[in-house]
């Protein structure tokens, strides 16, 4: 299927470090389906610098069609306002620097800058059948987290965890009465793993999503879910959404080898 092309409409800053970006796209119906998963996500193609991509193209076709140094990067990011009918969808991107691809992009994005995406996906909504929530994550899981507190019924009970900057960067966040926010500040040293593990545990069965940086997720909070409070698999979605010191192509392949030590423990 040919690559959906996007152009960027406007901008908003939500937070100095979260910037919002509205994109516009003649045909959004290659990007339908997963409208029931909170933590949906697009695949966002970032064409190299001087490299104009062929219209009408699938990214099997383009890479047969360019040479490897010529072909776009990839990078993932959670989709949580995507209008297919009106043609518009909203990415809020971190802003996390000069390195890597899709952050700096963000940063310099303006209305008429262009963009593809390849492909979308998805896998959890909260269950309103849990007794209670634990949703936690940094700011790349700020749009997800959004997403799945808009998702939970109004008598939902939990607590959600997020690690930002500072309180600068706390953007705004509503929830259901029964569940409580908490923002955790890098500045004052505070970590997920370790405010996770000082939540009272509540009774009855916990459904737990928790995403951000790669290391701080699934050596400091996973074991303690899984482990140590035995939540069953189908419970938890719990992983990185990218990694200190290694770009998205670098963090694939750390988790390929997590996932291949696992395997052979
Ligand atoms: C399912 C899924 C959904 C995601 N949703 C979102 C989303 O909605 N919004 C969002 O901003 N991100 C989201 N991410 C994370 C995003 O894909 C990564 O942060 C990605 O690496 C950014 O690409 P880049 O080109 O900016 O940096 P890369 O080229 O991948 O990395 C370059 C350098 O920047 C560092 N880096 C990357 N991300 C960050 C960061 N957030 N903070 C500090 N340093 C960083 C890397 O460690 C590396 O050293 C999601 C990831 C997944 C798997």
């Amino acid at each position: 299927m040919a690559m959906t092309r996007l152009v960027v409409t406007s901008t908003e800053d939500v937070t100095p470090s979260l910037r919002r970006i509205w994109f516009h796209s003649d045909d959004l119906s290659a990007l339908a389906g997963f409208d029931d998963q909170s933590d949906r996500y697009v695949k966002l193609v970032f064409p190299k610098a001087g490299v104009e991509l062929p219209e009408g193209l699938s990214m099997r076709e383009l890479r047969i069609a360019l040479a490897p140094e010529d072909l776009p990067v990839v990078r993932t990011y959670t989709a949580p306002i995507l209008d297919i009918t009106g043609g518009i969808m909203a990415i809020d991107f971190v802003v996390h620097g000069d390195h890597g691809v899709a952050g700096p992009w963000a940063r310099s994005a303006t209305a008429g800058s262009i963009l593809y995406a390849d492909g979308i996906g998805g896998g959890y909504r909260p269950d309103p059948s849990a007794d209670a929530h634990l949703i936690a994550g940094d700011d790349c899981a700020v749009p997800a987290i959004g997403a799945a507190l808009a998702a939970l019924p109004a008598e939902a009970e939990g607590q959600v965890f997020i690690l930002v900057e500072s309180a600068a960067d706390e953007p705004p966040m509503p929830a259901p009465h029964g569940v409580k926010v908490t923002f955790l500040h890098r500045t004052a040293g505070q970590s997920l793993a370790r405010a996770i593990r000082e939540w009272p545990w509540p009774h009855g069965r916990v459904q737990a999503f928790v995403h951000g940086e790669a290391k701080d997720v699934m050596h400091g909070v996973r074991p303690y879910l899984l482990k140590d409070r035995a939540l069953p698999l189908a419970d938890t979605s719990i992983s990185g959404y990218w990694r200190h010191g290694r770009t998205e192509e670098g963090f694939r392949q750390w988790k390929s080898d997590l996932a291949a030590a696992e395997g052979n423990n």
